[in-house]
């Protein structure tokens, strides 16, 4: 049977991708060299595509990296000498923070759960030069306002804005000329096979890691912001890169923007309310989260008693949906709801948890 996933990621893959795929075959995308014209174009057309459908001015930058995970280690070395801040509500979150860590910063951090935090009155150490946020904290379906994402940066207008998008691209609309970077991989909501990370920077990131490594800081070599730059002016990379992915995101871009990003989100938000709808009216299984105002529209982490019955009653009639995250495992579901998963299917998938 060819099932269909409702997973976080990787998930359901879009339909049209087999075709995309026999065609790269075809086309001997995978053994192009990475430094010939061929190769600038699909460069060029994953750029100019992904520019158009998220709505991203001009002068931002476009890094093409391995993971979600890679970004968040890129822009801490690249943006911060010593201190980041971080917005922590769950693993993702931590993640972030962790890997400042790791990387021998000295982040901070402002944990919170559904009480949200005043935007107004959030105190961010004046050393901070970094502000991590993630917008869709994937492990327990929370996603955060971004006006209030805009108002802390206005508030501290000297310091980097990075927002991870990874699990609601390309729904979330970013106002980009109200943070400096973001970044996602493109197993989530670009319904892409794994492998490729996605960087889109402002002028003000490749000027921190400039000034960072004249004093001395390491910023990472072959990846470094100078050196993604550098070759993504010749619309190359500094490395062999995932050319078949890169390719990939290019045509499925194109896809997004003949359809229109306005329908991709509306569709995204009636979809949401059919989760929350079913789900708010089942006699046991309830949202994990109860604010509405902090539900997320891509993943929903759904409160039950025994996580592994459901799941396998829904594998044996063809839907994959997620477990919890790590500890909640076996006492929450997950169900993506990214622009591939179709309406139609999501009814028949509720339907059956019935
Ligand atoms: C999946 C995910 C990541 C990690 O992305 P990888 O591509 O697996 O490294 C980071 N942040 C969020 C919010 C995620 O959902």
């Amino acid at each position: 049977m060819q099932k269909i996933f409702f997973t976080p990621g990787p998930t359901q893959l879009y339909p049209s991708i087999k075709g995309y795929m026999r065609e790269a075959v075809k086309d001997d995308i995978c053994s192009i060299s990475h430094r010939s014209s061929d190769f600038e174009q699909i460069f060029e057309n994953a750029v100019s595509s992904l520019k158009q459908l998220l709505n991203i001015p001009e002068n931002f930058h476009i890094f093409f990296l391995s993971s979600g995970t890679e970004a968040m280690e890129r822009i801490i070395e690249n943006c911060a000498a010593k201190y980041s801040y971080h917005f922590v509500n769950g693993a993702f979150s931590k993640r972030f923070f962790t890997v400042a860590q790791a990387l021998k910063k000295m982040p901070e951090k402002i944990e919170f759960g559904e009480e949200g935090f005043n935007s107004e009155k959030i105190n961010i150490p004046r050393e901070a030069e970094l502000i991590c946020f993630t917008h869709n904290e994937t492990s327990i379906g929370m996603s955060l306002n971004t006006e209030d994402i805009y108002k802390i940066k206005e508030n501290n207008a000297d310091k980097i804005a990075a927002v991870d998008i990874v699990s609601s691209a390309p729904y979330v609309d970013i106002d980009y000329s109200k943070i400096d970077c973001s970044f996602f991989s493109v197993q989530k909501g670009f319904g892409l096979p794994a492998g490729l990370g996605v960087l889109i920077a402002n002028e003000k990131c490749i000027e921190k890691s400039v000034s960072l490594q004249k004093q001395g800081c390491s910023i990472g070599s072959y990846h470094s912001f100078a050196s993604l730059l550098n070759n993504a002016d010749k619309k190359q990379t500094p490395e062999t890169p995932n050319v078949l992915a890169i390719y990939l995101l290019g045509k499925i871009s194109d896809e997004l923007n003949k359809k229109g990003i306005k329908k991709i989100r509306k569709e995204t938000e009636e979809k949401a309310e059919l989760i929350y709808d079913f789900f708010d009216n089942h006699a046991s299984y309830k949202p994990f989260i109860s604010n509405k105002c902090f539900r997320s529209k891509t993943v929903a982490a759904i409160n039950v008693t025994d996580s592994k019955k459901i799941i396998e009653a829904l594998s044996e009639n063809g839907f994959v949906i997620g477990s919890g995250h790590k500890e909640m495992k076996d006492t929450h579901i997950r169900i993506a709801n990214f622009p591939m998963h179709k309406k139609e299917d999501m009814k028949r998938m509720l339907e059956l948890v019935k």
